[in-house]
């Protein structure tokens, strides 16, 4: 067991300050988590490839990326329940490559809840400390204000099958709050959640953050949950890291076509093109069937390349020169409209602000917003410039 105080270190003890002694650190740097050079095989099979990342204390850091990234993998072998192939995870300065689970001072939340259901939600949300023999006033005391912080206080004695579904994972949220770790493990927590409660519990996440202050590794595939929530997000893909980086960098400046078409909702098109001329405002991109387009000239661009063109879609508009489309879809949001179009041989999506006339079937020509642009390398993918 890890040598600690046992009291209750929120709300403020934690986000700022030094790591004192019973943090088992001396303070080297501020990295509460850091991954160095990890692997993990499942047999013979490598499923993550090499990752380093440094989580900084009071941070909050989503891992997100497609189904079987190895989201998952990542977060169990730093919860301890999966064993490390290679490489090094450190918890406030302290190798925990060998540790056990409770010896590692997190606590973790599922998307299965996970509750048990022949207890109380007080008794489960006492049940970790219990275990480790804690007196009952100071498990009450926990487990109250847990209750009170998360709006659990008049549910205390109900039992998990007599709970709405928010209510069963503001329980889970609750049993890991009352053990005050020194991280918090999120996998896929609101994945079983409708979607307005899914933004509800988002929210209530977050002020939580910002309350307790303790550093957070969230797991999600759902980039809108990763960008809304994160202070940090990490962008996996087939057991590597794509980039790092804060919600806007990556949506403004995406390291490589796969985070420019995983991070932004619809997605930013990405469309083929030849660089037919370089002037002193920009670069003139072809493509193809007598469509050319204004962009920028990143540094390196040269003539005759073969080049990737981004477009967020809220980057075009009705225009008169751009790209010659029909429209295939409408669809309005209500606050906005997305317009899915045929451009050549491939589809492009276009937001508008405002309300729209476009209806199925007609002709029309979307403008692009030149300085939005983003220009990837046609082959390798990934972003020139800044
Ligand atoms: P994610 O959480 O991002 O969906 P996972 O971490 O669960 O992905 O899985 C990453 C990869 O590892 C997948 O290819 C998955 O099939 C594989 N994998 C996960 N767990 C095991 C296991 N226990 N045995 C073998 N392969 C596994
Ligand atoms: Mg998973």
């Amino acid at each position: 067991m890890v040598d600690r105080p046992e009291t209750l270190r929120y709300p403020s003890m934690r986000g700022g300050g030094g790591s004192g002694p019973s943090r088992g650190g001396i303070g080297r740097h501020m990295a509460e988590v850091a991954i160095r050079s990890l692997r993990k095989n499942y047999g013979a099979v490598e499923v993550i490839h090499g990752i380093d990342l440094e989580i900084a204390r009071g941070e909050f850091v989503v891992l997100v990326g497609p189904s079987g990234c190895g989201k998952s993998t990542l977060l169990r072998m730093i919860a301890g329940l999966e064993e490390v192939t290679a490489g090094d995870i450190l918890i406030g300065d302290r190798r925990v490559n060998h540790l056990s689970p409770n010896e590692r001072d997190i606590a973790m939340v599922f998307q299965s809840y996970a509750l048990y259901p022949h207890k109380t939600v007080r008794a489960n949300m006492g049940f970790s400390l219990k275990l480790r023999r804690m007196d009952k006033g100071e498990i009450d005391r926990r487990v109250n204000e847990a209750a009170e912080i998360l709006g659990l206080t008049p549910y205390l004695d109900r039992y998990p099958r007599a709970l709405s579904g928010g209510q069963r994972q503001r329980v889970a949220m609750g049993r890991a709050i009352v053990r005050d770790p020194q991280v918090f493990l999120f996998d896929e927590p609101l994945s079983n959640l409708d979607a307005k409660l899914r933004v509800q519990m988002r929210t209530e996440i977050r002020e939580l953050h910002q309350r307790l202050k303790t550093t957070t590794v969230y797991v999600t595939h759902d980039q809108i949950e990763a960008m809304t929530m994160a202070d940090k997000i990490v962008v996996l893909n087939g057991g590597h890291v794509e980039q790092v980086g804060s919600p806007l960098d990556l949506y403004d400046r995406p390291k490589n076509t796969f985070v420019a078409s995983f991070i932004g909702s619809p997605a930013m098109n990405i469309i083929d093109g030849t660089v037919q001329g370089i002037g002193a405002s920009g670069a003139r991109i072809d493509l193809g069937h007598g469509t050319v387009v204004d962009a920028p000239a990143p540094p390196g661009l040269t003539e005759g390349a073969r080049v990737k063109l981004g477009v967020r879609p809220e980057h075009m508009r009705a225009g008169e020169t751009g790209l010659p489309i029909r429209v295939r879809v409408v669809e309005p949001t209500g606050s906005e409209t997305h317009v899915v179009c045929q451009f050549q041989d491939r589809e492009v999506t276009a937001i508008f602000r405002e309300r729209v006339a476009f209806r199925p079937g007609d002709a029309a020509t979307l403008a692009l917003d030149t300085e939005s642009l983003h220009i990837f390398d046609g082959a390798s993918g990934m972003r020139l410039g800044a």
